[in-house]
């Protein structure tokens, strides 16, 4: 196949994870002559191949309840919260990003459904979201990995399509387009080092390489030094953003960092720094949590209010800084989120307990929550999205099992990263930041990106960005190939 790429004749695609797959799959439609996906770790598919709780989509044919979902774009806009400022032009632009992922979001669930096959009939109801509209399939495998696995296969399908492992890009190449005090750079390819060797690959560059959650030591440290000793869902790898910077780009937003409320504890190996997440749908289709017994939070609140009230509590001792939460799936939310269930027990991470084996705070809380759901009394922290709750807080319940876990917070996602446009062309830092000027031959999509979601991204819209932005990047760059002939 390495026989059918030209090099300086295609589009080159830097991070083999959904925004990099849904970028090289939209060069190719877009009848890009060639594309080759340069990716650094061995294995393709990135932090993407390991989302479990779907993806966002509204209004999409798989949504149930009428009236049609309108409500995407300000859940959001204020998920976002205080980053996106009261005036323009930076409230313009911040609202325009959101109006492109949320409005694109009906045809990415499309895209990935039509002509991927993946299955996305299951919605939940995510924290921060007024309606369920995150969609998964209804068989064992996950939606990160269901997504990835198919869509690269439909690409290796394709001729004209190259994956190149083991290859860190290492610098991009630009020339300066004009000379004086505006010169500005324009890029025109990638230095590549696989093994030893470095070589140079020409053509016009999406980048993809995802965010920096996992580089604790590096752009974490830099950034949000107070995050030392958190726990992670991300995969221990460097951000690639002075890539970036180093050709003038400007970043945004870098000490956003989204805390995930609810990482697994595994007790065999209660200090490893890498945690399993525990899908937010576990609380999306009724699971509660608990400290000491007893509730503490709406447990649909966003994320950052989630993983903040938890945050108020006392800590657990040890060499990480962890709490002690408990997750508590009923009957009804256990069999709603069969699947991930059944996985989370087969690795130690969640058990089942009959109702009576519970402490007595812990069933009284239990009770109360029931009485709550089938509301007998009102709940105490305004939850009103219950999912598929079906205990009934009667003596019948003592003989039910319910699942149980340990969860604490874990560095998850980062919201910053490199400034686009509505196109996916990155933007320069300018004296006056106002301004947009781009960075020509160069696109970026996924989590490398900034200023989308703000303060905090809803879940399932991490995956939506990598298919909508991806997807845009893909098209425009395929585009400057044909103009370049
Ligand atoms: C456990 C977990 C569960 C999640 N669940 C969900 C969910 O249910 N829904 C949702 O919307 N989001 C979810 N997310 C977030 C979401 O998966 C990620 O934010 C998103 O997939 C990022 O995609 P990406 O393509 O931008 O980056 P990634 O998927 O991380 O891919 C980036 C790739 O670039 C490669 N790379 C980096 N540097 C270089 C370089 N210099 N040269 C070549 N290659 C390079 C990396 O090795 C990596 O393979 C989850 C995240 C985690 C960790």
């Amino acid at each position: 196949m390495a026989s059918t790429i030209r090099e300086g004749r295609s589009v080159i695609v830097v991070g083999s994870g959904l925004a990099g797959l849904a970028a090289a799959s939209a060069a190719l439609r877009s009848n890009a002559k060639a594309v080759v996906l340069l990716e650094r770790a061995v294995k393709p598919g990135g932090n993407s191949i390991k989302a479990s709780s779907g993806i966002n989509g509204a209004p999409t044919r798989f949504q149930s309840q009428p009236p049609l979902d309108t409500t995407f774009f300000s859940d959001t806009v204020k998920s976002a919260g205080k980053r996106i400022p009261s005036s323009a032009p930076e409230q313009t632009r911040r609202k325009g990003l959101i109006k492109v992922l949320t409005d694109k979001s009906s045809s990415a669930i499309d895209f990935l459904a039509d002509d991927i096959g993946v299955d996305l009939s299951v919605i939940a109801q995510l924290g921060g979201h007024s309606v369920a509209r995150t969609h998964r399939g209804a068989g064992k495998t996950p939606p990160g990995a269901d997504i990835v696995t198919r869509l690269l296969k439909k690409l290796q399908n394709d001729k004209r399509f190259q994956l190149r492992t083991g290859c860190e890009v290492t610098k991009l190449i630009s020339t300066t387009e004009s000379s004086g005090p505006g010169a500005r750079p324009k890029v025109v390819g990638v230095k590549v080092r696989s093994g030893d060797e470095i070589t140079s690959l020409a053509g016009p560059v999406v980048f993809a390489t995802g965010g920096f959650a996992g580089d604790t030591d590096g752009l974490l440290a830099k950034f949000r030094p107070d995050l030392a000793g958190i726990p992670s869902t991300n995969e221990p790898r460097p951000g690639m953003h002075n890539l970036l910077t180093e050709i003038g780009a400007r970043l945004v937003d870098m000490d956003s960092v989204q805390i995930h409320p609810t990482g697994f504890v595994d007790p065999l190996s209660q200090d490893s720094h890498l945690k399993f997440l525990a899908a937010e749908m576990l609380r999306g289709e009724g699971g509660i949590l608990l400290y000491n017994g007893k509730r503490f939070v709406n447990e649909l609140g966003t994320r950052e209010q989630v993983s903040h009230a938890i945050m108020q509590l006392n800590p657990n001792l040890g060499p990480l800084k962890q709490w002690k939460v408990q997750i508590l799936l009923d009957p009804g939310a256990c069999t709603a989120a069969g699947s991930h269930v059944a996985f989370y027990e087969w690795k130690g991470l969640l058990s089942r307990k009959k109702v009576s084996e519970l402490d007595e705070t812990t069933r009284d809380t239990v009770k109360n929550y029931s009485l709550a759901v089938a509301k007998h009394i009102p709940d105490v922290f305004g939850r009103s999205a219950f999912g598929h709750w079906t205990l009934a807080g009667g003596q019948e319940d003592n003989e039910k099992e319910v699942c149980v876990g340990w969860v604490t917070p874990v560095t998850h996602f980062t919201m910053g990263g490199v400034v686009i446009n509505e196109k996916g062309q990155v933007l320069a830092s300018s004296l006056e930041a106002d301004d947009e000027v781009v960075i020509p031959g160069l696109w970026a999509a996924g989590e490398i990106t900034g200023g989308i979601h703000g303060d905090n991204r809803l879940g399932g819209s991490s995956l939506l960005e990598c298919v909508v932005f991806g997807r845009i990047a893909g098209e425009q760059a395929a585009s400057q190939l044909t103009d370049d002939g």
